[in-house]
């Protein structure tokens, strides 16, 4: 019962974790926008319109960039499964050797070892390879159009608040309002992860919140440079 829920949890782990990230993401990129355009003395509407437009061209550039990458893992997925089903296909005694052989490395007597994959390839050839062979399976495989979808949620999610305090808040106060809001969610986010990853929490989230208030404040810098006259 005990091994069976751990396997449960690191499946999900992981799938935390890259929503904590594509959240800090949202929240570090948005943030620092947002505070170097309202640095740059812009208007109320002009800032909001940046934090929008932030959040969606960040959604739709992780969004891409997951796709394209998750896309080619499941390219090179494929093209090792056709290439092994062409190898069962021309070599089923070799391959059933090779089968073997891998489960003698992980503790079964010779005898047993090809029994099991004796078995195992009567049963269903490609699927023992994929999984033993070369550690494909069906939960782990690639599915490009989640990650994407999963990658662009999260990023909005975490971009989301920066943009909801420039809507709510007034002008005065926006500066320090989305400065410190950024700051505490950012917190919250890498306690989360550590968290999730078994982490200690303390030093994850001093790591997040410095390095997401180095970028937001290098960002409004540049603004307070670049901008006009008050
Ligand atoms: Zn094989």
């Amino acid at each position: 019962m005990a091994r069976h829920r751990e396997r449960h949890m690191m499946g999900s782990i992981g799938w935390l974790r890259a929503a904590v990230l594509g959240a800090n993401d949202g929240i570090v990129s948005t943030a620092s926008l947002v505070l170097g355009v309202a640095a740059a003395n812009a208007s109320h509407n002009e800032i909001l319109v940046t934090g929008i437009a932030g959040l969606v061209a960040g959604a739709m550039s992780m969004a891409a960039g997951e796709y394209v990458s998750v896309r080619s893992q499941a390219d090179t997925e494929k093209a090792a499964l056709d290439l092994e089903k062409t190898e069962i296909e021309n070599d089923r005694e070799g391959e059933h050797r090779e089968l073997q052989q891998i489960y003698v490395k992980r503790g079964l007597d010779p005898i047993l070892a090809r029994q099991v994959a004796e078995q195992l390839m009567d049963h269903d050839a490609l699927d023992a390879h994929a999984r033993d062979e070369l550690g494909i399976t069906e939960a782990m495989s690639a599915r490009p159009l989640q990650a994407a979808a999963a990658s662009a949620a999260s990023f909005a999610l975490g971009a989301a608040m920066p943009v909801l305090a420039v809507a709510i808040v007034p002008q005065r106060i926006l500066f320090a309002t989305v400065a410190v809001l950024s700051i505490v969610c950012l917190a919250v986010l890498g306690a989360l992860g550590a968290k999730a990853g078994g982490a200690p929490l303390v030093p994850a989230a001093v790591r997040v919140t410095f390095w997401g208030a180095v970028a937001m404040g290098i960002t409004a810098a540049v603004g307070t440079f670049l901008g006009a006259p008050p």
